[in-house]
This record gives C-alpha cells, structure tokens and sequence, in this order.
C-alpha cells in the first residue's frame, strides 16, 4: 500500500494489511473479535423500554450471544421520527449489562455525549451517517476504546479505510469496520449489502470485518439469508436487529427479526460455524 493515492494525496497507511501482515483482534471484556470465529452481535434497533431490552437481551443471551447492541441516541433521517430515549436509555443499557453477561454495542451520535455513551458502552458504534464525523472520530481515536465503524450509505471502501485511519492515527487500534448497505439504483432493498466489500477489506486490511445486513437490506425475510452470505464471505461478526414485536417498534420495525426468526438464525449461524470448522 503506497501512502499516496495516484493523484499524490495521503491515503491509509496504518490501516493497510502491509502495516500489519498479522489479522488484529479486538478483545471486548474477554471476546475477541477477528480471531476466526464469527460473532453474533443482536438487539433492537433503539433501546425503547425496560421490558423490551431486558426480554431482547434474555433472548440474545439463551441463543448464545455475547453481544448486545441497542441505540440510546438515534440519529435519524427524520427529525420527526423517534431519537432515542438519549440518558434514559443509556442507563436501561446500563442495567442489562449488569444483568447478563453481555456487551453493549451502542452508537455514539457527538463529540458532547461521547463519555456518558462511553460509561455503558463496551463497543462505541459510529454510525453510517457519521463515518465522516472527523472530530468525533479524533475523540474516539484519543479514547482508545472498541470501535464499530460502518461504512457510509455513499462511501467507498477506500474512504471507510481512511477513516478508520483518522482513529489509528490517534493510537486506537481496536476497529471492527462494518459493511451496513450502500445505496445503488435499485429500490426494492433499502440499501444493496455490499457483500463483495467483505473479502475485499480483508484483503486491504488487518482489521476484523463485521456485516449488518439488517439495515443492507431492510427486509426482515432477507436478513437471515444475507446474514449467512456473510458468514460465508468470511464476515468477523454479523450484527442484527431484533424486536420482540417488530410491528410496534418505534425505529426500523420492517427489518427486525422477531424473537422465533432470531433463534432460527443463530441456531443456522452455529451450524454454518460448525461445518467450515470440520
Ligand atoms: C443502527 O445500527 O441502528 C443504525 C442507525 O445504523 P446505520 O448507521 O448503519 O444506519
Ligand atoms: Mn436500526
């Protein structure tokens, strides 16, 4: 990997597999992730309630999960639609990390909330909308915690890697990136899962790789397929949403897996696992 790109501007450096031949791992309270065996990360789309976390974070737990994810602070497309439930939430992720043994993946919207997201969360998300939220990801890069960064609806892989880079620089090298859709000319998907960006970032880089196909697709039928293409494109951790009433879910309803549809999939997730292990 050159540090400059043909038209002579800085590109990744550090970011690049030639300044690590070795994959990394990101290690989250005893988890690794990047360390062969693909991690199911699940949980609804924003923390809504007391009793839907728990009751989600309980289902996650009995299939197997280590992982929680929940939105307290939602930045959405809308700013009619439902922004999260902010501090409340954060304390209701606080609560259920107490109570099970999970980690929290939950997303950071700014600079001004990032420490009270930092207290509870053992995985800071930057959100696709904030890819290039450069100051906010000098701050994460300073903090050096675990990062899930995913990549921007109209990003280039080139640029997802840059801007992994900007926290690198800044001496955080725990970076799970994300592939979570991009948007292309066709409208029956919410976004197209760019599936062919799996294999490829492994290829650029030595930082583990996570796939969301819930918000690729947007389709709850479509994720569990999606999720094991993931898996087999050699995907580090598949993230998904699930909802103990998706109808009634205050975001992202449409593409929540309801709790029968989860445990199906991790069951399969497992045996997917299973089987490229023998
Ligand atoms: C989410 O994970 O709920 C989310 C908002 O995702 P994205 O940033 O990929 O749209
Ligand atoms: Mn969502």
């Amino acid at each position: 990997m050159d540090a400059v790109t043909p038209n002579g501007s800085p590109t990744y450096v550090l970011a690049s597999r030639a300044a690590r031949p070795a994959p990394t791992i990101v290690n989250v309270r005893g988890e690794a992730i990047g360390a062969g065996a693909c991690v199911l990360i699940a949980g609804p789309c924003a923390v809504e309630s007391r009793d839907q976390l728990f009751r989600t974070a309980q289902l996650v737990s009995r299939c197997g999960g280590r992982f929680l994810r929940g939105g307290a602070f939602k930045p959405r497309s809308s700013p009619y639609s439902f922004q999260g439930l902010k501090e409340e939430g954060l304390k209701l992720l606080d609560a259920v990390r107490r109570e099970f043994d999970l980690r929290i993946v939950t997303e950071v919207r700014d600079v001004e909330t990032l420490p009270a997201v930092a207290e509870v969360a053992d995985v800071l998300q930057v959100g696709a909308r904030n890819m290039q939220n450069y100051p906010l990801l000098e701050a994460i890069g300073d903090m050096r915690r675990p990062v899930l960064l995913k990549r921007g609806a109209g990003a280039t892989i080139t640029e997802l890697l840059m801007s992994a880079e900007y926290m690198l620089a800044r001496g955080n090298e725990q970076i799970i990136l994300c592939e979570r859709g991009i948007r292309t000319f066709e409208t029956l998907t919410r976004h197209t899962f760019d599936v062919s960006a799996i294999p490829m970032i492994r290829h650029l880089s030595h930082l583990p790789i996570a796939a969301d196909p819930s918000h690729g697709v947007g389709i709850d039928w479509a994720v569990p397929p999606l999720a094991k293409a993931a898996v087999a494109a050699g995907a580090d951790a598949v993230m998904v949403e699930v909802h103990p009433d998706p109808a009634n879910a205050l975001s992202d309803g449409q593409q929540a897996l309801d709790f029968e549809a989860f445990e199906r999939l991790a069951r399969e997730l497992r045996q997917l696992q299973t089987r490229s292990a023998e």
